[in-house]
């Protein structure tokens, strides 16, 4: 099968949101077995954090890495990823304020 990107970028983090998941409870130790029972783990992920759950489903949806904060057409925000870095703290990765190529710094 031949690849329409044959140059991707190295990414070494979680392959999909379930692994991100995964990778949050290596970093925050006993916090998947606290929120277990849980029937909604958003919302317990948002009650552990302090933070909506909201921020946590998008914090997830990209496994952590940094989104362009810049708004495109309809009022929605840039759907780019900025950097490489992955923040397994969703208070700091909302407070994140970055650009990317498209949008310039700031
Ligand atoms: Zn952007």
């Amino acid at each position: 099968m031949a690849s329409r990107n044959p140059a991707p970028q190295p990414y070494r983090g979680a392959k999909s949101p379930q692994d991100f998941v995964t990778e949050i409870g290596n970093v925050w130790i006993g916090l998947i077995e606290r929120i277990a029972s849980d029937p909604d783990q958003n919302e317990a992920l948002a009650g552990y954090f302090g933070v909506e759950p909201g921020v946590i489903e998008e914090w997830i949806a990209v496994r952590g890495r940094t989104r362009c904060e810049a708004t495109v057409g309809s009022g929605r925000r840039c759907a780019n990823l900025v950097g490489l870095k992955v923040e397994y703290d969703p208070r700091i990765w909302a407070a994140e304020r970055l650009r990317c190529v498209s949008h310039g710094p700031g």
